[in-house]
């Protein structure tokens, strides 16, 4: 496969360059020349969560990934799972189904992508002879989950930007807990933004970036998208016999549901899909009043979700209006000057035939665990929450079945459940110990320099 960017200035790339690189050079992202066709989706040919996505990937990789690698990594990226099935369905009653994607190394999906991201890029570098720094901004579930993929591994460093005292304490130690060598954390003294900030100018620094072979592994990498494409086949494999599922997907950065309209792309059969947000809801008043426009971020029990640009939906503006490069590019040259860009309408109809929206406030999303709770005993996190918050504020009722991504593992967010139930999430047994474990990061300054010089000093 070859990839090339939404905006149609930059040459097509093969899968490894994908993997190290962020953005294209054209400030574009890079999506497939081409959606391969999935074979058929039913249950006859449904398979073991591993087996289907080797099944989906192969079409994504070139003629310098060997199919016995991919194989390979497909393998030990879910063996680190705590779950056999790796991504677990449970009935919750009145055609509603939860998909647990929380059960890899640090309890949130991002591991799905992550852990086999890490060995592609590790494999990748060792081929091209080639070490690469590694560097994530995080607001806690994509740091913990790139640090658990890629320590200790060689060719690689890893550096992680968090804002010093706004990720909860367990997404923290998740991060500072881990003691390789290969892993250097920073608390940034500033917010979400200011640490994405950051990371955008030492990549915008050509020559810093150059000298350190700076990689991203932030949603916008396109392998990821692929990953996460693999649950929705194989969700809807599963439900063969029910039709078509309607997705309900607790968004930020748009990674996550796109991977399903991706899924959609590739011939997987799926009614709608439903983006819930939190009180920064510039998705759901993207899809609902067709201006995309991003606010002040403001803090919420939903901290991974706390986003004013989604990056991704980029790529869903680029397929709902058939690949018109030209005018994405200018719309998004406009976006970025004035912050907002209006949708126009037939852009807007193609993304409504797919995409429904809502947004939940804190106190609707704590009233939704509790009412899950209340129903069926389920513990859900508040990013998951969310979801079901979401689906009671849509005007049109969804017909079952209805599949709720579930995107942490409630004991990530403890302080949260515990508010709306009363009762304080476990820990599952291998992160038992975590709040004793020996912890090491670094307090700098909000000031890109204090970083480089980090990086400088740190990084061979
Ligand atoms: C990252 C994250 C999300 C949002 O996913 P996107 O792909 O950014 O839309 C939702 N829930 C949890 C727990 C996350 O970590």
């Amino acid at each position: 496969m070859k990839y090339i960017s939404t905006r149609g200035g930059a040459p097509a790339v093969g899968f490894g360059d994908i993997l190290l690189t962020g953005v294209a050079p054209d400030g574009g992202l890079y999506m497939p020349e081409a959606w391969p066709k999935l074979r058929n989706v039913d249950r006859a040919n449904w398979m073991p969560f591993s087996a289907n996505t080797e099944d989906l990937l192969k079409h994504f990789i070139d003629e310098d990934f060997h199919p016995a690698d991919l194989s390979a990594d497909v393998e030990a990226a879910y063996k680190t799972f705590s779950k056999k099935e790796v991504i677990p369905l449970r009935r919750l009653g009145q055609g509603r189904v939860l998909l647990e994607l929380f059960h890899g190394p640090t309890l949130a999906f991002k591991d799905l992508a992550m852990q086999m991201l890490g060995r592609f890029i590790a494999r990748t570098l060792k081929a091209r002879n080639q070490r690469a720094t590694i560097i994530a901004a995080t607001s806690g579930d994509t740091g913990s989950a790139a640090i658990a993929a890629l320590r200790g591994l060689p060719n690689v460093d890893v550096v992680v930007l968090h804002p010093h005292k706004r990720v909860s304490e367990v997404q923290r130690r998740q991060m500072t807990t881990v003691l390789d060598a290969n892993i250097h954390n920073i608390a940034l003294e500033g917010t979400f933004d200011d640490t994405q900030n950051i990371v955008k100018a030492l990549f915008a620094d050509t020559k810093f970036s150059k000298d350190h072979s700076l990689a991203a592994v932030n949603s916008i990498n396109f392998a990821r998208i692929a990953a996460q494409s693999a649950y929705f086949f194989n969700t809807t494999a599963y439900l063969w016999g029910e039709g078509p599922p309607t997705f309900v997907v607790p968004t930020g950065n748009f990674g996550d549901v796109f991977a399903a309209e991706a899924a959609a792309r590739m011939g997987v059969p799926m009614k709608r899909l439903v983006v819930a947000t939190n009180s920064n809801d510039i998705m759901a008043r993207a899809l609902n009043e067709g201006v995309y426009s991003s606010g002040a971020a403001q803090a919420t029990l939903s901290p991974s979700m706390d986003i004013q640009v989604a990056s991704n939906f980029e790529r869903a503006l680029f397929e709902a209006s058939n690949r018109d490069s030209a005018w994405l590019a200018g719309a998004m040259a406009e976006f970025s000057k004035t912050r907002s860009l209006t949708i126009p309408p037939a852009v807007l109809t193609a993304l409504r035939a797919r995409y429904s929206a809502a947004s939940a406030t804190d106190a609707e999303t704590t009233a939704a665990i509790k009412k899950l709770y209340d129903e069926t005993g389920v513990i859900v996190d508040p990013h998951t929450a969310v979801g079901f918050a979401a689906v009671e504020k849509l005007a049109e009722k969804l017909e079952p079945p209805v599949v709720f991504l579930a995107t942490a593992h409630p004991a990530k967010f403890p302080e949260a459940v515990q508010k709306a139930i009363g009762i304080k999430p476990e820990l599952p047994p291998e992160l038992a110990d975590l709040m004793d474990r020996e912890e090491r990061c670094t307090v700098l300054p909000n000031d890109v320099n204090a970083v480089r010089r980090f990086i400088t000093e740190r990084v061979a």
